[in-house]
């Protein structure tokens, strides 16, 4: 049966069975692979579309790359839910549609208190032709002068500000939550001197308490300054 392309008509919405979830245009989904051993495909929705009498849903997408499917691969500071949005563009069947995700910024998914099935986040853009990545550099920490890592835990030095995997300053993780104060080989001296100085204050107990639980949040502000250490992507 020929198909005329005027027939076609563009939907509000479709709803993906079993579940009964709504998808529309924006929302971020997992679609299907056709190797069943690989992970979903995750893929902004941007238009949906049927035939004549609203059969047969298609979706136009843009995909997300997961860091292996990127020229570079996977990098030792990829989060394990990390996605690239890539420059690729696609035209899919709606039933590979699985279900609805959510692709987070960096911040808000540093920020989440617990990381769901469904919870990506996005830091790059990534051109699927030349592997280029924007932004094309990142902020590295610690001795080790890595990028953050969303899944590893860091602990900032509050005399530099630099952060630091625990593994890195020869502690490890247990030890690194329980520690109320943290500075580096760097700044170790004068922050005992600092420490003394506000010993008896009960004021400063309160601020130790929101820096401490600041800190171990890890890095949120992923801004780079001029000063920065950055590691240039390719
Ligand atoms: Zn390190
Ligand atoms: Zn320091």
């Amino acid at each position: 049966m020929a198909k005329a392309k005027a027939t076609r008509r563009t939907l509000d919405s479709y709803t993906v069975k079993p579940s009964n979830k709504i998808i529309k245009p924006g929302d971020c989904v997992l679609m299907r692979p056709s190797d069943p051993s690989k992970p979903s495909y995750v893929a902004k929705v941007e238009r949906i579309e049927s035939d004549g009498r609203g059969l047969n849903a298609r979706v136009h997408v843009r995909w997300y790359y997961r860091p292996e499917e990127s020229i570079g691969g996977r990098r030792q500071f990829h989060g394990s839910k990390e996605v690239f949005l890539s420059d690729h563009y696609d035209i899919q069947s709606a039933d590979t549609i699985e279900g609805k995700c959510t692709v987070h910024s960096f911040k808000s998914y540093t920020k989440l208190d617990a990381v769901g099935n469904d919870d990506f986040f996005c830091r790059f853009e990534y051109n699927s032709s030349t592997g280029a990545f924007n932004p094309d550099r990142v902020a590295v920490y610690c001795k080790c002068e890595m990028p953050y890592n969303p899944d590893d835990l860091m602990v900032q030095c509050e005399g530099c500000s630099d952060w630091f995997h625990p593994a890195c300053i020869e502690m490890n993780a247990e030890e690194a939550k329980r520690l109320d104060h943290f500075f580096c080989e760097n700044c170790s001296s004068e922050g005992q001197k600092k420490l003394q100085n506000s010993h008896n204050t009960r004021q400063s107990d309160a601020k130790v308490e929101t820096k401490r639980r600041r800190r171990l949040q890890a890095n949120t502000e992923a801004k780079i300054s001029a000063s920065q250490a950055v590691v240039f992507l390719s």
